[in-house]
Parts: structure tokens; C-alpha cells; sequence
């Protein structure tokens, strides 16, 4: 007997179903796809318990006649391509006709359909796979699609099923990419009863693009619009400003799908070239546009990656188009603006009029951090004569020479030349006086109460960490919705931008996961807080700020690394710099 055997379509559903049906999220993502494919003008998404007993996408679109509803179970059953060829040019989101077999072999599933030539729809409920009922019914124009108890006949599925918060912060995310997108449909996400997103019709794609990113952002976005004789690029880009931690902030569009794209998200951070922090990303909002040949869809079973026939030469349009934005904008604001005053006050009232003492402070132990030695020995196998540093260790006691690019501070030390990383440093300082409470226990009321509108997920995370926002030195209360109200911050902060830090805090925990701790969390946001309002580079300081400055890194515990870990100063002795010249042997 053969040991090859057909799998029976119930089964082979279920098989498909694991690759495209891998959460509630998915769920709603198919089933949203396929209303949009179907020209709605409306979407409506009912989810109770995360998804985990109810799914339900409603909408206004086409609907089917009896004969297709009962087609549209049937795996490989799709309206939306016919021929091999019409795989190579699609523009629908859906065409594998997959989603309905495969959602309904796993899920308690009803659909009930009318299109508009028909007077009474259709209703079909299959529990597992199998068709239980089909009858008709009196329904509006439309498909309304319910799935309960996802993953009911395969166990171990629903085990993975993550907390009800964060199933719907997927689903709510996961919209939140359809929906600005798709600025003329109105979409609507109710949990348990309760509206928790309402994205009703715009004609501004602009609008729809903000209230999806937050209101706030209006305001930052600029323009993106460029085109060669294959692709047509619109959307939006943010300042460099206003980055994130994480690539969350930057939805791509090719051809109206959302798509996660490598090509396309390398081209967007050469635009910004120079511009954003180590670590950071930029927030943009990009449509392209091209002939459904020029871009291979079926490419991942999910369908949220694509493949461009020609990625040279989209690389280099959104690159470009970015970097002149870019461009454009500090110019302009250049011309319109005189360059701001910069005025650094040190946080703590360390500012030297008297000569400063020293009573043996503990010396920091300093030798070459690894990286370095390893960056000199390359080029000058003399490593072992850089260490140890100059004798006295004492940061207030270096001789100032300048600033380099107001980034760097030049010293004489004993031993040789330093140079300090002016960031790094106050970065470090402002760390171990938050750590040790000393300028956290001051709050500063704002004048004007700041609001935070953020997304579902972020909403959520911000909510559980209000206990360690207060502790810190933030005074911040829920406004209702996805809004938050800011009303004290730490003194430290003050006059300083907190809608950034708090997103960045707030994105931080959801990368790190809240189940790292508090601890570690209220850590990262000390870090964040101290990154935040210590002096950046290309930041020009005065002689006294500098002297300021380095007295307090002398009473740092670690004056060696920033809280992130980076090297806060570096030296070359004598010895090695005569060497180098060739001055000594
Ligand atoms: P695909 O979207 O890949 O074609 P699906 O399994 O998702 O496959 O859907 C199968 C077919 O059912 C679709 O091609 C479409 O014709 C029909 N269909 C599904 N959902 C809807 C809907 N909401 N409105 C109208 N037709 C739908
Ligand atoms: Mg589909």
C-alpha cells in the first residue's frame, strides 16, 4: 500500500491555517482585507476577550450571491484572480483564497452575505471546517463575518494566545496600519462593547495619517512627493526631532497593502543620513504606487511583504526624495528663523565661583576602554602604552584647551590630550543624580498642561507605568480614550520637550516587555530622562559650563560610560602622540 496520501481538506485548511492564521490579529486582518477588496466604504470590527471567544468584521461592501458565499469557503476559491498570468498583476490585498477555508477550519464560523442584486442573502455556519447549516436570511447589503472560540479544535494554537491586552493591542495596531492607508473608509474597533477606535471618513489623506499617528504629529509631518517613470512616491516623513526607538512609527504602503519592506525602510534611513541618534528611527507615512508588474505580492503567505522587480531604482527615489525633504525643510528653517540662543545651565548648583577642593575623592579606575585598544592596536600596535590614564584622576583638574565641533571637549590632562564626549558625560551625570533622588524629589508644575495622544498599545503601556511615572517625578492622569494629560515633570526637565521622552519611555517598556519589571523599566526611563535633557552635540558651551561639567563628572561613581554603555572620554598620552610623530622610538 502507498504511504503517500492526499490530506483530506479539513485538514489541509487547518495546515494553511497555521500559516496565515496565527493570532486574532490575522483574523481581523483578512477579514478586513477582503471588505476593502470588496469596495466598502465602511468596516466595522467587534472583538470580545482579545479575540479569543469573538471576532466580528462587518461591512457595506459588494456582498455575494448564494453561489459565490458557498464558493468562498472552498480553499483555492477567489474572485480576484483567474489566469496564471493575472497572479503577476494583482490589485487586490487578497488572491490566494485561502483566509475563509482556513479561519473557518479553526473557529465556530457564520457568514451571512447579500449583494445587491439579490433580495435575500445567504448564511453559512461551519464549526471546525464542517459546513453545519446553510439557510437564507434577511440581511442589509454587505458581509458580516463572525468567528468565535479561534483556536477551539487545535489546543495547542490557542494555548499561544497571548493576555486579552495584548491580542488587542495587535488587533488595534494591526487596524491602525490598514486604516491610514485608507483614508475614505470609515473603520470602527469596539472591545467588549466599548468603542476603542473610530477612524471615521477624510477627505485629507493628511488627516487620516495623523489621527492615526497622533494628533500631534500634524504639525511635524512635511510632504513626500517624487516619481520617476516606474514608481510614484507620496506620503510624509517627520523631523529627525521626533524619532522613535522603534521602526513602529513607519508604515509603508505599495500599492495600497501594508507591507514591511527592507529595500524601501534602508532607502528612508539614508534619506536621514546623519540625522538620527544611533539606535533611533525615523516616522514616515509612504505610498508607492506602480503598475501591478512591477511588483511580485506572493511573496508571503500573510502578504505584508512584496518583492519590486526594479529596487535600485525605488531605493533611490525614496532615498533621495527624503534626504531633499530633509534638506528643504533646515534650510527654510534657517532662513526664517535665526539660529536659537543656547543657553546650558547645569541642573545642579555646581557652577564654580570658589576654587573647588578635593578630600581624596575614590578614584575611578580607568584604563583604555577594550574597543579603543582594540581601534589603536590596529593602527599602532603600541596599545599597552596607552594605559593606565593620567595619574590624578581628576576630571575638574584638566586644563581646557576647546570644544570640538560642539561635540567634543579638548583637554590637557598630565598624562596627555583627552577628549570628552560632552553628551555622554552630562548624560552620565544627570543618570546617577536621578538614580540617587537627588533632583527628582522637585516636580515642576507646567504652566500648561501637556497632552499625550497616543496609540491603543502605547495607551495601555503608559496606564501601567503611571505608578513609576509618579515615582520619578511625573504627574500624569488618563484624559479618557487614548489621551493622557502631563501635568508636573521632574525640575530637571523642565523646559525641556516631554511628549518625545514619554513616547520614548513609553516605546522602550513595550520593546523590553512590562514583564522585565519595574525596576529595569524605571531604570531604562531614568536613562531616557537623563538622555533627554542632558546637552546634545553640536551644542556650543561656555568655558564655565565646560568646568561645571567636568567637576561633576569628577563625582560621578562611573565617569568612564553613558548610561547606554558608550565611551565617555578618550586619551592619547604624550608618549604615544610623540611616538606617533615620530619623535620618540
Ligand atoms: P481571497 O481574498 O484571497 O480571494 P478569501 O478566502 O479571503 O480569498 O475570500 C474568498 C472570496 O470570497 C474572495 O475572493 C471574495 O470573492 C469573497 N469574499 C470574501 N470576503 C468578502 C467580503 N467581505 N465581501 C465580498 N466578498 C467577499
Ligand atoms: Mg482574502
Amino acid at each position: 500500500m502507498s504511504k503517500i496520501k492526499i490530506l483530506p481538506e479539513i485538514l489541509s485548511n487547518k495546515i494553511a491555517a497555521g500559516e496565515m492564521v496565527e493570532r486574532p490579529y490575522s483574523v481581523v486582518k483578512e477579514l478586513v482585507e477582503n471588505s476593502l477588496d470588496a469596495d466598502s466604504t465602511r468596516v466595522i470590527v467587534e472583538v470580545e476577550r482579545g479575540g479569543r471567544s469573538l471576532i466580528q468584521v462587518s461591512d457595506n461592501g459588494t456582498g455575494m450571491s448564494a453561489d459565490d458565499a458557498l464558493l468562498s469557503i472552498e480553499r483555492y476559491a477567489t474572485s480576484k484572480i483567474y489566469k496564471d498570468a493575472d497572479l503577476f498583476s494583482i490589485k487586490t490585498l487578497g488572491f490566494r483564497g485561502e483566509a475563509l477555508p482556513s479561519i473557518a477550519s479553526v473557529s465556530r464560523f457564520t457568514l451571512e452575505t447579500r449583494d445587491q442584486g439579490s433580495s435575500v442573502g445567504t448564511r453559512i455556519e461551519i464549526e471546525g471546517g464542517k459546513i453545519r447549516k446553510v439557510s437564507e436570511v434577511g440581511v442589509p447589503a454587505g458581509t458580516l463575518i463572525t468567528v468565535r472560540d479561534i483556536f477551539f479544535n487545535t489546543p495547542v494554537r490557542r494555548k499561544f494566545l497571548k493576555t486579552v491586552n495584548t491580542e488587542m493591542s495587535h488587533i488595534a495596531d494591526m487596524l491602525a496600519n490598514i486604516a491610514a492607508g485608507w483614508h475614505r473608509v470609515h473603520f470602527r474597533l469596539n472591545h467588549n462593547s466599548r468603542t476603542v477606535r473610530n477612524w471615521t471618513p477624510v477627505s485629507d489623506p493628511a488627516d487620516r495619517v495623523a489621527d492615526v499617528l497622533g494628533k500631534e504629529m500634524k504639525n511635524e509631518l512635511q510632504r513626500v512627493n517624487a516619481s520617476d517613470e516606474i514608481f510614484s512616491l507620496s506620503g510624509w516623513i517627520a523631523s529627525a526631532r521626533i524619532s522613535r526607538s522603534t521602526s513602529r512609527g513607519i508604515y509603508v504602503y505599495v500599492n495600497g497593502r501594508c507591507v514591511q519592506d527592507r529595500t524601501v525602510q534602508h532607502a528612508l534611513f539614508e534619506g536621514y543620513e546623519g540625522r538620527l541618534m544611533k539606535g533611533q528611527f525615523p516616522m514616515a507615512v509612504l505610498f508607492i504606487c506602480t503598475a501591478p508588474d512591477q511588483v511580485d505580492v506572493n511573496v508571503h503567505p500573510r502578504k505584508n511583504e512584496v518583492r519590486f522587480l526594479q529596487q535600485n531604482r525605488i531605493h533611490s527615489l525614496v532615498k533621495n526624495a527624503v534626504s531633499s525633504v530633509l534638506n528643504r525643510s533646515e534650510r527654510n528653517l534657517f532662513d526664517n528663523h535665526p539660529p536659537p540662543l543656547r543657553s546650558y545651565t547645569p541642573p545642579l548648583p555646581t557652577e564654580i565661583s570658589e576654587p573647588f577642593s578635593y578630600f581624596n575623592p575614590p578614584l575611578p579606575k580607568m584604563s583604555l576602554h577594550h574597543e579603543e585598544k582594540s581601534f589603536f592596536s590596529e593602527f599602532y600596535p603600541t596599545s599597552s602604552e596607552q594605559s593606565p590614564l593620567w595619574k590624578k584622576k581628576q576630571f575638574a583638574d584638566l586644563k581646557f584647551i576647546g570644544q570640538f565641533h560642539g561635540t567634543y571637549i579638548i583637554c590637557e590632562s598630565g598624562e596627555g590630550l583627552v577628549l570628552i564626549d560632552q553628551h555622554a558625560a552630562h548624560e552620565r551625570i544627570l543618570f546617577e543624580q536621578l538614580k540617587n533622588r537627588a533632583s527628582v524629589k522637585t516636580r515642576q508644575t507646567l504652566l500648561i498642561p501637556e497632552t499625550l495622544d497616543l496609540s491603543h498599545t502605547e495607551n495601555d503601556i503608559l496606564e501601567t507605568l503611571l505608578p513609576a511615572f509618579e515615582e520619578i517625578g511625573f504627574e500624569i492622569e488618563p484624559f479618557g480614550g487614548n489621551t493622557s494629560v502631563v501635568k508636573s515633570v521632574p525640575a530637571l526637565l523642565t523646559g525641556r520637550e516631554i511628549r518625545p521622552l514619554i513616547t520614548e519611555i513609553v516605546e522602550k517598556a513595550a520593546v523590553i516587555g512590562l514583564s522585565a519589571g519595574i525596576d529595569r523599566i524605571k531604570d531604562e526611563c531614568l536613562m531616557l530622562m537623563a538622555c533627554h535633557a542632558a546637552v546634545r552635540a553640536n551644542q556650543e558651551l561656555s568655558e564655565k559650563e565646560i568646568k561645571a561639567l567636568l567637576h561633576q563628572l569628577e563625582e560621578c561613581e562611573n565617569p568612564s560610560h553613558c548610561p547606554h554603555g558608550r565611551p565617555i572620554w578618550i586619551q592619547w598620552t604624550t608618549r604615544f602622540l610623540e611616538k606617533s610623530f615620530n619623535r620618540t622610538v
